[in-house]
């Protein structure tokens, strides 16, 4: 048998998916140039090299799906940003800080060969009262020799510097082995069925995202400086709404006010991936006065490849007249045809309209989200798809699907055995026949063929 990539709307990888939807989340923070790409490359075995050309959305990924000992995680990589030389220790601070909200395990990779910098203390400040593990990479100790300067990395206050030699590989299993002790034991976070369901809120910044917050939290909350310290809000938000308490994931991250930092883009884009990465379903809000920005389907397809189930939310309805409805409708038409089974609802944060429609549009998608089509349902319907238009012969002989089965749900995956290669449009031509039978709406379906040669 031979795998085929899966194959979802966007056409990219799957992850590896835990049932119940989150993998805990490592961080990876230091200062330009101590290694850290070299570590996330080593750690994922240059798994990374899946880049996706979907026009007009552009993949800058700094998470990956990573594995080591039988446990899957996500690893972040915050090295992506690379601040200036000025000021550089508080904007490092404020990226490790950025890693602190979105991670469960913060991976701080220091130079031992350069030791101990201004940039490192500032870091380790932020780090030393986060209340996360931290563990501490002594990086670039790649001999015996040089295992004696990972000693000075004492002094960061960040107990045990576990030296390792990201370009050589020296002691990177050891490093992963403490990773993984320090990763939250069994689910990381309440799993589906168990605890409430939960709700990443994203999309670019202006859109209305805290407005939104606020309506539902029923009430207006005085907004925290983001330049204020170490006080924190929590990360999360439990929300009842509908009779049912919700977890509204990184809300911290929503409340906070860091549009004039330097780098907040940046930020920002970690914040909704982490945000993601945490939630079942995701609500994408897209102000609907304006036309859709490439950093609106960014965050589609971010959605749509995390496997996570989605809500496009179309906000402030309240300033969409007749002719602008006219040009959006144009523009779903043309751009979110990768996303057709994502489910809409028009809303406006500012008066209330049509809000309450969130509930039954997050409850729709999460049920599609965790359905499982019986595996003798799922074959008769194919059979019968596959007898009224069979697959196009290729090299003259006609490909057969000798049998499906679901292999997974939450986000559901199909996995078609097959007599030969099946051509994508006819693979497309199958998922648009599964959704119209079995439903699926407002969650991706992934679809995997396995060839027998
Ligand atoms: P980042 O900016 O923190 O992501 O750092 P990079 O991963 O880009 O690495 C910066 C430089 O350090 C590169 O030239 C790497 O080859 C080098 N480097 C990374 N890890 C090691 C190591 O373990 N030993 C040595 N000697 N060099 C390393
Ligand atoms: P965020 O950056 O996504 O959190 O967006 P905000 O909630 O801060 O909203 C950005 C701006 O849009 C603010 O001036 C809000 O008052 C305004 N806004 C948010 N929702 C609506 C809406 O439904 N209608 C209108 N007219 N304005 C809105």
């Amino acid at each position: 048998w031979t795998d085929l990539p899966e194959l979802d709307e966007a056409g990219g990888e799957a992850p590896s998916q835990a049932p119940g939807g989150a993998l805990p989340v490592v961080a990876v923070v230091g200062r330009p140039n101590v290694g850290k790409s070299t570590l996330v490359n080593r750690i994922i075995g240059r798994r990374e090299a899946v880049v996706e050309d979907v026009p007009g959305v552009t993949r800058d990924r700094v998470t990956y799906e990573a594995s080591w000992g039988g446990r899957d995680f996500t690893l972040v990589d915050t090295g992506g940003w690379d601040p200036d030389a000025t000021g550089m220790a508080a904007r490092i601070a404020e990226q490790a800080r950025v890693a602190v909200e979105l991670a469960d395990v913060i991976l701080f990779v220091v130079d031992a060969t350069v030791g101990v910098t201004d940039a490192d203390e500032a870091v380790a400040r932020v780090l030393q009262r986060c209340g996360k593990p931290v563990i501490l990479a002594a990086n670039k100790v790649d001999d015996q020799r040089t295992e004696l300067e990972a000693h000075a990395l004492w002094s960061l206050g960040l107990g045990e510097p576990r030296p390792v030699s990201a370009l050589h590989g020296r002691s990177s299993g050891d490093l992963l082995d403490a990773v993984l002790e320090a990763l939250p034991q069994a689910p990381p976070r309440s799993e589906g069925g168990s605890g409430p369901r939960r709700v990443a809120l994203v999309g670019r910044p202006n859109v209305g995202k805290s407005s939104l917050l606020n309506r539902l939290a029923g009430e207006e909350r005085v907004l925290v400086d983001p330049m204020a310290g170490t006080t924190r809000d929590p990360v999360d938000e439990l929300i009842e709404l509908g009779g049912t308490t919700w977890r509204f994931v990184d809300t911290a991250g929503i409340r906070r006010r860091d549009r004039e930092l330097k780098g907040a883009d940046f930020y920002a884009a970690m914040r909704t991936r982490g945000a993601i990465e945490r939630s079942e379903v995701a609500i994408v809000l897209i102000d609907a006065s304006q036309p859709l920005t490439e950093q609106d389907l960014r965050i589609i397809s971010m959605v749509s490849e995390s496997g996570r189930c989605m809500v496009l939310a179309f906000n402030k309805w309240d300033l969409v007249d007749d002719e602008r409805r006219y040009y959006l409708e144009k523009e779903i038409d043309r751009q979110l045809v990768r996303v057709p089974w994502a489910l809409r609802v028009n809303i406006s944060a500012k008066t209330g309209r049509h809000v309450d429609r969130l509930v039954p549009a997050i409850e729709k998608a999460l049920a599609s989200w965790s359905t499982r089509v019986p595996t003798a349902r799922l074959n008769a319907f194919l059979n019968e798809l596959v007898a009224a238009t069979p697959p196009p012969v290729r090299g003259g002989k006609q490909p057969k699907i000798l049998f499906a089965t679901q292999a997974a749900a939450e986000p559901p995956k199909f996995v078609l055995f097959t007599s030969g290669f099946l051509e994508e449009t006819y693979r497309r031509f199958i998922e648009r026949r599964i959704r119209e039978e079995f439903g699926f709406e407002g969650s991706p379906i992934f679809i995997n063929m396995k060839i027998r040669e």
